[in-house]
């Protein structure tokens, strides 16, 4: 990072700890961007990876997408798992739990996440040889199909993160609002959840829901769901190369009795 002749421009990152929001156990916070310049910048030899090898140059970017999709998959599954789950709990808060609109956003959210899982799960119990290189990974087409899966989709499940928490998502007070000592006993009362949750466990909630869906990093996560590991276009070139289309016409050829 300190090498002479780099320079990185970087954008903050976003962070959940501002004053707004309710405190929560566990700190959140986004990664840095950086569009980071190279000018005369020495480069050791053993950090040069490729050098006029220009052959290997596709295999090299095509290894790169094939690991980044399959990370993609991964590492959304546990936002998805607490994401599904914050649904829930704030319709729960909210008491609307049992209605049926509500329950169907759950099985979306449920199917969605799932879906992911298991394409992933599937990518990696059907590992294969990269190019003949003896290095095994995800397999591809699955990988791909858990990235277009995830991303093309997530749109859609956001809108049932957001029925299922209401309007209060981006009309409840903040946590400043709540340390006032004149307004907490209104807010105790007005804003108090059904059943066992207390005021401040719905405002928690929907602070941490805001967070995910409803802030600029919640703009952001939209953003990077699309773009990050390439976008949906880069997908389905993939799986219009790793597909077997000629084993598809075969099946078919087969059952109409042609010999083209
Ligand atoms: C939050 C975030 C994290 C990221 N992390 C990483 C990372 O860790 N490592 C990394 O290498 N990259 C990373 N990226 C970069 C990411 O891979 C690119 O943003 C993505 O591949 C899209 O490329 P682009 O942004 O240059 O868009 P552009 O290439 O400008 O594309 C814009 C649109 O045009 C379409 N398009 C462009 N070219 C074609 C084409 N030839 N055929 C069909 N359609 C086309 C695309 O569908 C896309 O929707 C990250 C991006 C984001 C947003």
């Amino acid at each position: 990072v300190n090498t002479p002749g780099i320079t990185q421009v970087c954008r903050p990152s976003f962070r959940y700890d501002d004053r707004h929001h309710f405190p929560t156990p566990r700190p959140k916070r986004g990664h840095v961007e950086a569009l980071v310049i190279f000018d005369k910048v020495h480069v050791p030899k053993e950090r040069v990876f490729m050098l006029r090898e220009w052959q290997l140059a596709q295999y090299l970017a095509y290894a790169f997408a094939a690991f980044h999709r399959f990370t993609a998959v991964t590492y959304k599954i546990p936002i998805l798992e607490y994401m599904t789950g914050l649904g829930m709990l704030a319709a729960e808060a909210n008491g609307v739990e049992k209605a049926s609109n509500i329950r169907e956003r759950f099985i979306q959210m449920i199917q969605y996440t799932e879906t992911t899982k298991a394409l992933a799960k599937a990518a990696m119990l059907d590992p294969e040889d990269f190019a003949g290189s003896g290095l095994y990974i995800a397999n591809l087409l699955t990988s791909n199909m858990a990235k277009l899966y995830f991303a093309s989709s997530f749109h859609e499940v956001s809108e049932a993160f957001r029925t299922s928490a209401g309007g209060i998502l981006v009309t409840q007070p903040t946590y400043q609002d709540w340390k006032h000592d004149a307004l907490r006993p209104h807010l105790e009362r007005y804003m108090g959840g059904a059943g066992e949750y207390t005021a401040e466990e719905r405002l928690k909630l929907m602070s941490v829901l805001h967070h995910a869906v409803a802030s600029d990093f919640g703009g952001w996560h939209e953003v990077c769901t699309i773009h990050a590991e390439g976008s949906f276009a880069a997908q389905k070139m993939m799986l219009a190369i790793e597909a077997p289309t000629e084993m598809y016409k075969r099946r078919a050829k087969e059952i109409v009795g042609i010999n083209v």
